[in-house]
Formats: C-alpha cells, sequence, structure tokens
C-alpha cells in the first residue's frame, strides 16, 4: 500500500488524514496516511527517514515548509516562486521533488466555488509570508490589476514586492498609511494574527459594500478578520476552509493522477 504523512509542529489538529481518506474512499484508491509530528529541529532527520522507508509523498505544514523547501533536490515553478513547500514527492529514481500548492487552491476556492472575478481588480494582500508570497503570483497570474502588499514587517512586504518584480501592478503600503486607501475589491487576510490570537488593527475604510473579503485561516482563527471585514460592510467574506481543501486535492491529483470531488469532502469538514 502506498504511504503518505503530513508533517508540522503541532500536528494533532491537521485535517489532512481526513481529507485525503475521504478522497482516496471517494476514488476506491487504497493508501496509508498518518500524521507525524515533527518539530523543525528534528524535520530533516523525520522526513528522510520517512521516504527511506518508502514513503511515496508527505504535505508539510508549520512550521516546516522551509524546511521542506530546502529537503528537495528539484522544485516546481509554484514552489520556487513561493520559496517553501507544502508537498514533498519521492521521485522514481528516489530524489525528492518540492511542491507548492497554496496559489492554486486559493484561486480555485475565489473563482470556482465563491465566484469572485479576479481579472482587472483590485487586492489588497495583508501580510508577507510563506502563504502571501504563493498567492501573490497566483493572483497576477489570474488577471488582478493592482495587488497592493501591506506588512507588519514593511522590509518583508518590500522583498516580496521586488521579488513578483512587476512594479506596474504591485506596490506596498505600510500598515499605518492603509487609512488613506479607498476600498478594494478584494482584500486577503494571509497574516497569522488569527491563527496567534494576536491584534490586528484595520482601518473600516478599506472595505465596502462591494468587496470581498478572505481569511486564509479558518476556524476560530478566521473570526476576528472575518467580523471586521462585515463590520466594514463588506457582503461577501469567507475563510480559508475551501482553500485548505482545493490544496490537498491538489497535492493528491499530483500523487494519484486524478482530482478528489471537494465540494463533498468540505461539506463534510463543515458538518464536523
Ligand atoms: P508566516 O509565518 O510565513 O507569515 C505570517 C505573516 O503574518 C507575516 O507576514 C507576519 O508579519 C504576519 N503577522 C503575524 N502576526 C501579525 C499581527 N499581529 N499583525 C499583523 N501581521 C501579523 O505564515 P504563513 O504565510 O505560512 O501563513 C499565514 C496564514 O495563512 C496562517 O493563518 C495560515 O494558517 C494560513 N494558511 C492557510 C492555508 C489554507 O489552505 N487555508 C494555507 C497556508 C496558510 P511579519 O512579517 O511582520 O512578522
Amino acid at each position: 500500500m502506498q504511504r503518505f504523512a503530513v508533517f508540522g509542529h503541532p500536528i494533532a489538529h491537521s485535517l489532512s488524514p481526513r481529507l485525503h481518506t475521504l478522497f482516496a474512499a471517494q476514488l476506491g484508491i487504497e493508501l496509508e496516511y498518518v500524521a507525524t509530528e515533527a518539530p523543525p529541529e528534528r524535520f530533516m532527520e523525520i522526513a528522510r527517514e520517512f521516504f527511506a522507508q518508502g514513503g511515496r509523498g508527505a504535505n508539510v505544514t508549520l512550521p516546516d515548509k522551509r524546511l521542506a523547501f530546502e529537503l528537495a533536490d528539484a522544485h516546481t515553478q509554484a514552489a520556487q516562486r513561493a520559496g517553501v513547500a507544502n508537498v514533498l514527492t519521492r521521485q522514481t529514481d528516489g530524489s525528492l521533488e518540492a511542491h507548492n500548492t497554496d496559489g492554486a487552491g486559493l484561486i480555485r476556492d475565489l473563482r470556482e466555488r465563491h465566484r469572485v472575478q479576479l481579472e482587472g481588480c483590485r487586492v489588497l494582500l495583508l501580510g508577507a509570508g510563506g502563504a502571501a508570497q504563493a498567492v501573490a503570483w497566483a493572483l497576477l497570474d489570474a488577471g488582478v490589476h493592482e495587488l497592493i502588499v501591506a506588512n507588519r514587517t514593511l522590509a518583508r512586504a518590500r522583498a516580496l514586492a521586488d521579488g513578483l518584480a512587476q512594479p506596474e501592478r504591485v506596490c506596498i503600503s505600510e500598515w499605518h498609511a492603509l487609512e488613506r486607501c479607498a476600498a478594494f475589491d478584494l482584500i486577503l487576510n494571509a497574516t497569522s494574527a488569527g491563527v496567534l490570537g494576536t491584534a490586528m488593527k484595520l482601518p473600516l475604510s478599506l472595505a465596502s459594500h462591494g468587496t470581498s473579503a478572505y481569511d486564509l485561516a479558518y476556524g476560530r482563527a478566521a473570526q476576528p478578520f472575518m467580523a471586521w471585514a462585515r463590520d466594514a460592510g463588506a457582503q461577501r467574506v469567507f475563510d480559508g476552509l475551501g482553500m485548505l481543501v482545493e490544496t490537498a486535492a491538489d497535492s493528491f491529483e499530483h500523487w494519484h493522477g486524478v482530482r478528489p470531488r471537494t465540494d463533498e469532502a468540505l461539506r463534510a469538514l463543515r458538518m464536523a
């Protein structure tokens, strides 16, 4: 039986084993998928051991995504652009490939599930970490007209924008200067403020009736940003659970060559 895993720290809360088991049952594929605790100082050793023992593929979550990128012998374009990896795959010659499904997963959730129009829109991206970097590329590929990156640490926003190398479409904003911005078509929260339980101050003027607001986090972690967006008047407010399901489906498809039905899996997670 093919063996898969998800590595992270902490990992007990991970929905990945459930998702991959659901997908496999849908498609009649037999596999073993386990959640494996991998604190960063032990990640390299644990992941190498898993693949040496015949592991076929692994998802990787916080805080190990950068290490997963470094461990791999080859990188897909999506991983290269993000600079971090959430999928590792053992190739037939035994080498490891790093991939990143965050950007594609977000775009699929926005476009196909929520019917958010991306072409030509003006987007505010909050955060400049690994997830922000992956989704920034995907948003530009999807045809957004203007992307403003705001991050608590401005230097990181600048590094992200420089890496995107499209100054005609991408600019950065200091956090406190956001109060001077007009309402956006789409606001994405790619900070970990909600997950960490820390406060994030945002002016209400950033959103209006026509704004779609999306938190990459989900569950309790997404509540503060979603509440802010509703207070600011945004009519369309989403959490990142759909993105999580789509990114998991992308890795499943990468490994098994067939795409599972994601709406079914998302419904099951929402009901749980
Ligand atoms: P990183 O640790 O790489 O980046 C965290 C970012 O959050 C940094 O830009 C950091 O700013 C910012 N930040 C943290 N606290 C605050 C605060 N109090 N106020 C303002 N900014 C803050 O994390 P990731 O990029 O990997 O993940 C970011 C979020 O996206 C997490 O919530 C994660 O759960 C979610 N995510 C969801 C996915 C999904 O499938 N739904 C997939 C991937 C991520 P600074 O640079 O100043 O430290």
